[in-house]
């Protein structure tokens, strides 16, 4: 290669380094579209190591994960100040970051129950990320941005008196991981869990589509179809990142969930994770479903909207150089996801319909 070939080659590398990277510094405000600050985050994580006695963990298989030292980045601490301050600091930080936010001011924080073993109590081995709903409650109360879903695993022998307590301390939904947690919305077994989430109304945020955030998956749980049994019931159920990815029975699991809302007027879609790398195209296809209108509800699924999983430049098809280019200088990651989604034409009744359903 030539010498100036190869000075123009540095040039160009550089320029598009500095575009991918330079959100993660610049604090600089240019978010230019001005709305008050009313957004509700349907959709955020917390994890921890178990310091300052939270009583989170994560195993020896996923701290091991190459994604282990990713999410403590974006989560923005490193594991000795955890050890030094306490899993509580990733709680502070976070209700700061939507405090500095000009369009969120809540986020409603989900706890994560494990897998349960055949005695119905925690399988510590098998799980790969716990976040207890005690830990999960205490820090809620402390922030006023911040709002409490607790997690329940129906195959726990105190199941039902869990989701009883969760509703008396003021859950806003219950969370399944059923690809992580090893739960079969489908089974009959689920019948009496199911039957007094109705009688509480208690709705069900459940992830769907396959899962690429943990060391491994049973995808076979997160087909949207098994959604039709607490469905039919009449179970609220919240679709998380609408089964965007993967496939059940030979079929994408997006199309498996579209006639479904037809089919259950009780059944929503969350956008949390739609804009990473492994769903392009779907921000798209969610916009166009005549089926979605007027069942999406905005979340982010921070921490991870972090680059590269997450950038504006990954969708120059759906919106201008221009759009990227402001958008990558946002600092804040919720005004950050806030305006791509935005800028990728998500209707404005989405930022809505949460706070009508599930407060
Ligand atoms: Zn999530």
């Amino acid at each position: 290669m030539s010498g100036s070939i190869k000075k123009i080659v540095i040039v160009f590398i550089s320029v598009v380094v500095i575009l991918f990277i330079s959100p993660l510094f610049i604090a600089i405000d240019v978010d230019a579209e001005a709305n008050e600050k009313n957004i509700i985050d349907f959709h955020a994580h917390v994890a921890g190591l178990g310091y300052g006695n939270s009583g989170c963990f994560i195993n020896k298989e996923m701290r091991e994960n190459i994604r282990f030292p990713l999410y403590l980045l974006a989560m923005g601490v490193s594991e000795k100040e955890l050890e030094e301050q306490g899993d509580a600091i990733v709680v502070k930080k976070l209700s700061a970051a939507v405090a500095q936010s000009k369009h969120v001011n809540k986020a409603v924080i989900l706890a994560m129950d494990g897998v349960i073993d055949a005695e119905g109590n925690l399988d510590r081995n098998l799980t790969q990320i716990y976040v207890p709903n005690e830990y999960v409650y205490e820090q809620t109360q402390q922030y006023p941005n911040l709002l409490y879903a607790a997690s329940i695993n129906p195959y726990r022998n105190d199941a039902i008196q869990r989701l009883e307590h969760a509703k008396a301390q003021g859950a806003i939904l219950i969370k399944w991981l059923p690809s992580i947690m090893y739960i079969d919305p489908a089974d009959p077994a689920l019948i009496p869990f199911y039957q007094k989430m109705i009688e509480l109304d208690m709705p069900l945020l459940t992830h769907t589509g396959m899962e690429k955030s943990f060391s491994s998956a049973r995808d076979d749980l997160a087909d949207p179809q098994k959604l039709a049994l607490p469905l039919s019931m009449g179970v609220t159920v919240i679709a998380a990142h609408i089964a965007t990815t993967g496939e059940s029975h030979g079929e994408d699991n997006f199309e498996r969930v579209l006639p479904m809302f037809k089919q259950y007027p009780n059944l929503y879609g969350d956008i949390s994770s739609l804009t990473q790398i492994n769903k392009l195209g779907f921000m798209r296809k969610v916009v166009n479903a005549p089926e979605l209108q007027g069942r999406l509800i905005y979340g982010t699924d921070w921490p991870l909207q972090f680059f590269p999983l997450v950038s504006p430049w990954y969708h120059l098809g759906d919106i201008s150089i221009k759009q990227a280019f402001t958008i990558s200088l946002i600092g804040n990651a919720w005004d950050r996801d806030v305006a791509l989604k935005r800028a990728m034409e998500i209707p404005d009744d989405t930022f809505a319909i949460g706070k009508t359903l599930l407060l």
